[in-house]
């Protein structure tokens, strides 16, 4: 009998001691299975405007043009779009879909805005009075005459979560004011509430150090083109809210400013948006790269 325990105890030991081996050969193989795309806007939010186009129509040509690429160069990695029509989702809704779909990677596709500036156009003689009774007299000041123009800010950043700024703050990521519209974000829970708080935090000790190499690379990507990048930028405001409700790293990519005239044009031609894909995807690979080792 007691042969036969020690047998037993034996088996057990050795099963056990196995165990870890056979559930990590389970798990091999690529830790980016999903990578989920999503054309930020649409439908009733065409986000940010432009003098002819608006941001949710770039968002949807650029995150198309992405999962055409990405599907050529990663075949054997699920490519997931949240929206691939001008349709509404609120940022809970985009989440759900990341979440649902068991994504690895979440890139959230933006176009920036600017606010318009008022700028000296030219001056206008104003008359005022000196003096009383026969000194009185009528002089001349110039007034300015402001006109609203274009705001000259462009250029790309990538945005990252933090759940406090200064905290958890990385290498050469700044905190930033963010233009953009924030039409989609008005059911979004408060971030500043004890719940969305903790939560934030799981988000950033898990996926934060991944968000940021994804983000550096993609911000040298577009430098590497010639663009203007604005850098890595990171915030904890309802703009950006939908980046930790998902369960994966996670980017929100500003792809230039609509609001520049020469970025408007380059946005909706078919090479800048060839250009941008490229990079995009060209970043997306080399992290895959890096976090899965050689495509296979
Ligand atoms: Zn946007």
């Amino acid at each position: 009998m007691r042969a036969t325990y020690s047998l037993i105890l034996t088996f057990l030991a050795s099963f056990l001691l196995i165990s870890p081996i056979f559930s990590q050969t389970a798990k091999k193989g690529p830790k980016i299975k999903t990578i989920i795309i999503d054309a930020g806007h649409g439908g009733t939010d065409q986000g940010a405007r432009g003098q002819y186009s608006t941001e949710a129509q770039i968002t949807l040509e650029v995150a198309k043009r992405l999962d055409t690429l990405l599907r050529q160069e990663l075949p054997t990695t699920r490519i997931v779009m949240t929206r691939n029509i001008d349709i509404y989702h609120d940022v809970r809704e985009k989440a759900n879909i990341a979440n649902r779909e068991n994504g690895d990677l979440f890139i959230c596709i933006h176009v920036n805005a600017a606010p318009y500036r008022n700028v000296i156009a030219g001056y206008k003689k104003v008359p005022y009075y000196v003096g009383k009774g026969k000194k009185r007299k009528k002089l001349y000041k110039n007034q300015p005459i402001y006109v609203k123009a274009q705001n000259p800010v462009h250029g790309t950043s990538t945005y990252i979560f933090a759940a406090d700024r200064g905290d958890e703050k990385a290498e050469g990521v700044a905190n930033d004011v963010r233009f953009e519209s924030e039409a989609e974000v008005i059911d979004v829970p408060d971030p500043q509430s004890p719940e969305a708080i903790i939560k934030a935090r799981l988000w950033t000790q898990k996926f934060f150090k991944n968000s940021v190499q994804l983000a550096t690379m993609i911000e040298n990507e577009f430098s590497s083109t010639g663009g203007k990048s604005l850098g890595v930028l990171q915030r904890n405001e309802k703009g950006i809210w939908v980046l930790q409700a998902t369960n994966m790293p996670a980017v929100l990519i500003e792809t230039g400013f609509i609001t520049n005239k020469d970025e408007e044009d380059y946005l909706n031609s078919e090479n800048g948006q060839k250009e941008m894909t490229r990079s995009i995807a060209n970043a997306i690979i080399t992290y895959k790269k890096q976090v899965d080792g050689p495509i296979q």
